[in-house]
């Protein structure tokens, strides 16, 4: 009997087969549903990817972009742009699926095909693509043609594994010169997630990144114990955070030795900084507005009075309303003020393209409408963005124009004429009489140090 399919129904009943049981065959029925939409899943996969690689095609026949000749060159970014603001994704991992794509439809033939046909996953095609598509032709084929029938049978990690383990067996002697420009892709990454947490990401060497594990793991299993209400995973963070943050944590000890060492102290003394945004009233209790930490975004409101109490190593920046600070230089000035350019950086914190996230700090201040077509330096005329597509705007062919009515909306129109808005983070300066403007103004410090006037810190 197929796992999939139900027994079939009629006929005499075999006296010694167990009696039918509906409800089994319903399950049996359900698998089966389940397995038929994973492999229609699979197949769709298949012809997302024909869809990218062909949109690639036309778009480099019709304006000239190449991925391979010039994936730096301003006519691709313009059409990774495009992908990635209709289909909401980074442009990087737009950037990656035409890879992918490119690779299964043109180097790995194969793989492809079982793909379409529903008999293998994105994910094991991808596991494929990613280790063997760069290969020469030769290994590729016989890679391919070893590897495939256990993306059928095997679940992805075991598969990666297999796969990479044929990969470094048939040329062992590059594996050397790969781990070595795989170290240059290290990298360290923040990623905000719910909640007032976030995830800290550190790409490195396997041999650093094992021993470090296994330092946290020493020390909090040495720290754990029945007066200890933490769990060792707890534990665990709390070593590493204590290690990157704090002067007083203490090493696990030495082979041989008895109870914790105390820290060397050397490479420290960096003092960490962190800048959190807190509005008056919530510092002073009578509002629960969230406060906004750089680098994250919202927190809790009893956090961020408790980070605005920390006076080392935080840069306290405090929003206090304030009427009067000039926004507008007309065409008075084309380099953008420092006053100005901060506010916009502050109204945008990110670059404005859509779906950019790099921050506003690092950005070009651009005029909406350019300088040279009469464009003026006012904060309704003024937007952050990155260096990358600031030249997607000005050389790929994408227009940019500011609401009227409302300053700081920007509407980006695509070479292929589709448009979106983007909203400024801070809500924009408000018209009020006299050419001035009412706004939020961030500042460092309290203006006044009169005693009786500070905050409750
Ligand atoms: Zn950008």
């Amino acid at each position: 009997m197929s796992l999939l399919h139900p027994p079939a129904l009629g006929g005499p009943p075999d006296p010694d087969s167990p009696p039918p049981d509906p409800r089994r065959d319903e399950l049996l029925t359900l698998v089966g549903e389940l397995t038929d939409t994973q492999r229609r899943a699979n197949a769709l996969a298949a012809e997302r990817y024909r869809a990218l690689d062909t949109l690639r095609q036309r778009w480099e026949e019709t304006y000239g972009a190449s991925m391979s000749a010039d994936p730096s060159g301003i006519r691709f970014r313009s059409m990774r742009a495009q992908i990635a603001v209709v289909l909401l994704m980074p442009e990087r991992s737009v950037e990656t699926q035409l890879a992918t794509a490119r690779a299964l439809i043109h180097a790995l033939p194969a793989t492809f095909d079982r793909l379409a046909e529903g008999r293998i996953s994105d994910r094991h095609a991808r596991i494929l693509s990613d280790s063997i598509s760069g290969l020469p032709h030769e290994d590729r084929v016989l890679l391919e043609e070893r590897l495939l029938p256990a993306a059928e049978t095997l679940a992805p990690a075991k598969f990666e594994r297999k796969v990479r383990l044929a990969v470094a067996t048939l040329h062992p002697e590059q594996l050397e010169e790969k781990a070595r420009a795989a170290r240059e892709m290290r990298e360290f990454t923040l990623e905000a997630a719910a909640d007032g947490m976030a995830w800290l990401h550190h790409y490195l060497p396997a041999e650093d990144a094992v021993a470090i594990w296994n330092r946290a793991d020493a020390t909090a299993r040495h720290l754990a114990g029945s007066d200890e209400p933490r769990s060792v995973s707890q534990l665990r963070s709390d070593v590493v955070r204590d290690i990157l943050l704090d002067d007083g944590v203490l090493l696990p000890p030495e082979q041989g030795e008895q109870g914790l060492r105390a820290p060397s102290k050397q490479n420290r003394g960096i003092a960490p900084t962190v800048q959190v945004t807190v509005p008056v009233l919530t510092l002073n209790g009578v509002d629960d507005t969230p406060g906004i930490l750089k680098g994250y975004g919202p927190i809790d409101p009893e956090t961020a009075r408790r980070l605005a109490g920390t006076s080392t190593g935080l840069q306290r920046i405090l929003t206090h309303p304030v009427t009067g600070v000039v926004l507008q230089y007309g065409r008075g000035r084309r380099e953008v003020p420092v006053e100005l350019r901060r506010y916009v950086v502050d109204r945008d914190e990110i670059c404005r393209f859509p779906g950019c996230n790099r921050p506003a700090a690092t950005c070009d201040i651009d005029h909406t409408r350019p300088w040279c077509e009469n464009g003026t330096t006012d904060h309704d005329n003024l937007a952050a963005v990155c260096r990358n597509h600031h030249r997607v705007k000005h050389d790929g062919g994408w227009k940019l124009e500011q609401d009227d009515a409302h300053p700081g909306v920007l509407k980006w129109t695509t070479p292929i004429g589709l448009e979106f808005t983007t909203e400024p983070a801070a809500p924009p300066a408000t018209r009020i009489q006299g050419g001035r403007l009412g706004s939020v103004l961030v500042q460092t410090e309290w203006a006044q140090a009169d005693p009786e006037d500070q905050p409750p810190f």
